[in-house]
C-alpha cells in the first residue's frame, strides 16, 4: 500500500496536488478541512463542534479529529492506498496515525512537505476566500491564526518524520503542474 501524508501550510496547495496524486497512484483522498465542512454543511454535530474552532482559525482538537480520521480510513477496506491531506496537524495526531496504521500493518511511505514562503501563503488564501466562499479564507486575521497554528502546532511535524526518514521536501511556490512533477518523482522513487 502507498499511504502518503500531503504536508505543508494554509494555502500551500495541498488539496490541488492531493487531487492529481490521487488520480495518478490510485489513491483514496482523505481531506479532514473537506470532511469538517461537510459535516458542517449536512448539520451533524461533529459538524457544529468544528464549526466553532474553524470559524477562528484554530484547530479541531485532537480527539475529535483523531476518531474522526480512523474512521473515515476504515470505510474504505479496498483502498489500494490512502492520501493523508491536512491530517495529521498535531504530533498527537501523528502518533495516533501511525499507531493506528501499526495495528493494520500499515505505515505512512512518505511525507510530501510543500514549501512557501509565508508573504505568498497569504496571498494565495485572501485570493482563494473571495471564490471559496470559505469564511476562513475572507479575514486576514484569521488566517494569521492558521498560520500561527501551523507553525506553533504543526511544522514540528517536520522534525517527526524527517526522524524516520520519510520526509521529502518540495517546493511549492512555482506552477501547478511543475510542483506535481517533483512530488511524482518522489513517490516514484519509492515504488520503483
Ligand atoms: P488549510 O490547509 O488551507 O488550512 P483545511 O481545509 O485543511 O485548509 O483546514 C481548514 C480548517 O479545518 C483548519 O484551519 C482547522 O480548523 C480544521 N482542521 C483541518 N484538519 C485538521 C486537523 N488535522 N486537526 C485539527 N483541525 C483541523
Amino acid at each position: 500500500m502507498l499511504n502518503i501524508v500531503i504536508f505543508g501550510p494554509p494555502g500551500a496547495g495541498k488539496g490541488t496536488q492531493a487531487v492529481k496524486l490521487v488520480e495518478k497512484y490510485k489513491l483514496v483522498h482523505l481531506s479532514t478541512g473537506d470532511i469538517f465542512r461537510a459535516n458542517i454543511k449536512s448539520g451533524t454535530e461533529l459538524g457544529k463542534l468544528a464549526k466553532s474552532y474553524m470559524d477562528k482559525g484554530d484547530l479541531v482538537p485532537d480527539e475529535v479529529t483523531i476518531r474522526m480520521l480512523e474512521s473515515e480510513v476504515n470505510k474504505q477496506s479496498n483502498a489500494k492506498g490512502f492520501i493523508f491531506d491536512g491530517f495529521p496537524r498535531t504530533t498527537a495526531q501523528a502518533q495516533a496515525l501511525d499507531k493506528f496504521l501499526e495495528g493494520k500493518k500499515l505505515s505512512i511511505t512518505l511525507t510530501l512537505a510543500l514549501e512557501v514562503e509565508v508573504e505568498e501563503l497569504t496571498r494565495r488564501i485572501m485570493l482563494r476566500g473571495k471564490d471559496s466562499g470559505r469564511a476562513d479564507d475572507q479575514d486576514e486575521s484569521i488566517v494569521r491564526n492558521r498560520v500561527q497554528e501551523y507553525n506553533t502546532k504543526t511544522a514540528p511535524l517536520k522534525d517527526f518524520y524527517k526522524k524516520q526518514g520519510k520526509l521529502r521536501s518540495v517546493d511549492g511556490s512555482g506552477n501547478v503542474d511543475e510542483i506535481f512533477k517533483n512530488l511524482s518523482k518522489e513517490v516514484n522513487k519509492m515504488i520503483e
